[in-house]
């Protein structure tokens, strides 16, 4: 009987082992998978350089051409992970520092537009405070979001100023979304995208917090933003350096 439980004991240690050893290998032949899909940027196309996150074991792509980095589709979190995430934040109109934040954005394109009447706000959140300050302006604001306001209707309309705000970080085809964006846009438009840039060095942005966030996805800079505006027919108007970029058809 001892020896009979001394066995299965053994045997259980054994399956233990050999299952780490198997999540191992499959964690290889993952990365090894990724490295040799010659991943593509997904908004230039030029061939990307593969950066790995050692501590937080995630893959990125690096586009030498455009300076996007995207995050590996396989370490991309699901859609109840990405809804919990954003159901820790508290964007509303009673956090002033929030409020602030959209005032200056708002400040920063407003005067590259004469007399707007039509806003939208693509990814307008849980609440949605930038429509808020822009019917205070007089403007009539229309908003979608993916979770919070589903329906889609912007589409019979185009607009004055369009704009998205800690959005593009989370899109998994940047590209797609201007293009449609671009396809809202009134002539004399302008487009105003927030999202925090960064600054174009590996060591940088593995140290970089707002990387941290599960949903975070793609990073950009003002060359990103540069190339993508060319591939859609735009032209970037102007940028802080930090966080926005405006854009108006070319
Ligand atoms: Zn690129």
């Amino acid at each position: 009987m001892e020896k009979y439980i001394r066995v299965s004991i053994i045997a259980r240690l054994v399956y233990k082992k050999l299952n780490i050893v198997k999540k191992y290998l499959l964690k290889i032949i993952l990365r090894q998978k990724n490295y040799e899909k010659n991943m593509k940027c997904k908004i230039c196309d030029t061939q990307t350089v593969p950066l790995e996150d050692k501590q937080l074991q995630k893959i990125y792509f690096l586009c030498p051409c455009c300076e996007y980095i995207f995050l590996d589709e396989n370490y991309v979190v699901s859609q109840d992970r990405e809804l919990s995430q954003y159901q820790n934040h508290n964007n509303s109109l009673e956090n002033i520092g929030y409020v602030n934040m959209f005032e200056n954005f708002i400040d920063f394109f407003y005067s590259e537009i004469e007399n707007p009447k039509k806003a939208f706000d693509f990814g307008s959140g849980p609440k949605p405070v930038l429509s808020q300050l822009f019917e205070r302006k007089g403007l009539t604001c229309s908003i979608y979001d993916k979770f919070y306001a589903c329906e889609k209707t912007y589409q019979n309309s185009t607009y004055d100023i369009i704009t998205s705000t800690e959005v593009f970080e989370h899109l998994g085809n940047p590209l797609e979304t201007l293009r449609m964006l671009k396809s809202l846009l009134n002539p004399q438009g302008i487009i105003a995208i927030m999202t925090l840039f960064h600054k174009n060095s590996q060591e940088d942005f593995l140290n970089w917090w707002y990387r941290r966030d599960p949903t975070h996805i793609g990073f950009f800079t003002p060359q990103t933003f540069e190339v993508l505006a060319n591939i859609c027919g735009l032209e970037v108007v102007r940028h802080d350096g930090k966080r926005v970029v405006v854009l108006r058809h070319r």
